[in-house]
């Protein structure tokens, strides 16, 4: 359907949500998660300070998920790990029978951004380089905290149904969903919640771009670089070839498109002709149609740098991602929760602490953002997650609040400054409380839920979620390794 016929029928959807009975008014249930987010409030930030702490690449974040699986069997959740073949990926769950709703939750880090709590470029002590830039010890903390306080008011009868929580590792480049999508996870849900860190707080129907990683690998011949360069074959000859071609090919890329390199290995020393070289790709597009057809033309730019230079070519094709398919049905609904929730004010130490981050950034927005709740309505992010592939599946909707000084970007040493401290503290227990009263709304009105689904039947129209990992594909588990030559070492 026609972009404007959709957003006259989510109005209308989003209108009739907004007039259904029991949406806003406070009750016991509602008391009630509120009052179990305040007594765990301490243990919540122990955990999240924990994550933040072990800062573990994607598919390896052992102490992490074990961290919240545990506070989930603790809390009297049922607990399913290693979930779609993860050894990091698991479920929580508590209730039994519909509506289902789910809790998204995730716990990666990033390369290279090793950083202290404090307000100026510090890397942690020792040798640990990895650092949450993106929040994600607030994402999993907060998102376990709203399943296990709904999970209690489940337990005492005032909701019936079942409250499930999902520990979704590796969103960093992984797609640890897609995999979770494909093994079923999703099957019996009835809408999915997800929340981010950011810097400032926003609900709407925000899409993203849809995305394909992958790694190109060549593998030359080594030989002494200035006696005998005639007999070495350059396998950093071939990555330069195809960042040369595929920057060529980007000004032929449809409107929109990314595409965007980093050099994982290209040679140890200048005299010796490099044996292997790796070049890692993101190629991205605001739909997913368009990305397959890419990829082919990249994967040609990678194809002549082999040609050119004899080396052989490896593709680690690591899979990729669709963009959101926003639900407007359920925006509605948390938006209102999140406007009413929000408190969030900064104490004296907190507003000296941002002024100092303030003067490491290009842009000082003001601190008025905390106060505001802004409209992102029919946006596109320029990121991309794999929650994506979920809200084509099941009815989904997300929300950012403030865990970072206003101006931050993502993926900063300043994110994860923030994000270590009170700041992140407070901006984590907002979304908390946002995302339990929202599913606490859901549960209590089966016609939100099949407003919301109808809402994704139409957005889909006669398209069917195609998932752009290859068929029969296995998660990337070891994708955050250093790249090794596929040749074995000398003796
Ligand atoms: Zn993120």
């Amino acid at each position: 359907m026609s972009r404007a016929s959709c957003l006259l029928l989510c109005g209308i959807l989003a209108l009739s949500a907004g007039h259904t009975r029991v949406l806003g008014q406070t009750d016991n249930a509602e008391q009630g998660v509120l009052q179990s987010l305040a007594d765990r409030r301490e243990s919540s930030w122990q955990t999240a300070q924990k994550i933040w702490q072990a800062a573990e690449p994607g598919y390896q974040e052992t102490v992490s998920s074990e961290l919240l699986a545990d506070a989930a069997a603790a809390a009297g959740l049922t607990v399913r790990r290693q979930v779609a073949e993860i050894p990091t990926a698991f479920i929580a769950e508590f209730g039994s029978g519909h509506p289902v709703i789910g809790i998204l939750g995730e716990y990666d880090a990033l390369p290279g951004l090793s950083q202290q709590a404090e307000p100026e470029r510090l890397a942690r002590p020792g040798e640990h380089n990895w650092g949450h830039a993106c929040g994600h010890h607030l994402f999993g903390t907060a998102s376990l905290s709203a399943a296990i306080a709904v999970a209690e008011q489940i337990r005492s009868g005032k909701l019936a149904g079942t409250i499930r929580f999902y520990g979704c590792p590796a969103e960093e480049g992984g797609s640890g969903k897609v995999f979770m999508v494909q093994a079923g996870l999703f099957n019996d849900c009835d809408a999915v919640l997800h929340w981010h860190p950011g810097s400032r707080n926003a609900a709407g129907d925000r899409s993203s771009l849809a995305r394909i990683a992958v790694k190109f690998q060549f593998e030359g011949r080594t030989a002494h670089a200035a006696s005998a360069p005639h007999l070495g074959r350059s396998a950093l000859d071939a990555v330069e070839l195809t960042a040369h071609a595929s920057e060529l090919m980007r000004e032929h890329t449809p409107e929109n498109t990314r595409i965007h390199h980093v050099i994982t290995s290209g040679g140890d020393a200048p005299n010796v002709v490099p044996p292997f070289a790796e070049i890692y790709y993101y190629i991205r597009h605001p739909e997913g149609r368009f990305l397959k057809p890419l990829y082919e033309r990249l994967e040609l730019c990678a194809r002549a740098g082999a040609l050119a230079t004899e080396t052989q070519l490896k593709v680690r094709y690591e899979g990729g991602i669709r963009e959101i398919l926003p639900n407007s049905v359920l925006t509605g609904v948390v938006r209102r929760r999140l406007q009413s929730q929000n408190d969030l004010q900064w104490t004296e130490a907190e507003q000296k602490f941002a002024a100092r981050i303030q003067q490491t950034l290009d842009t000082k927005d003001g601190l008025e953002a905390l106060r505001q709740v802004d409209d992102v309505d029919n946006t596109i992010g320029k990121g991309s997650t794999d929650v994506g592939d979920i809200s084509w599946v099941v009815p989904t909707t997300g929300f950012t609040t403030v865990c970072w000084v206003p101006g931050t970007p993502a993926h900063s040493w300043q994110a994860v400054a923030a994000g270590g401290m009170s700041i992140g503290e407070k901006g984590m227990h907002l979304a908390a409380r946002t995302l339990a009263l929202t599913a606490v709304d859901l549960f209590r009105s089966p016609d939100v839920l099949q407003q919301a689904v109808a809402e994704l039947k139409q957005r889909l129209g006669t398209e069917k979620y195609e998932s752009l990992m290859r068929p029969g594909q296995k998660p990337p588990l070891d994708y955050r390794n250093p790249p090794k030559a596929g040749v074995p070492a000398s003796p």
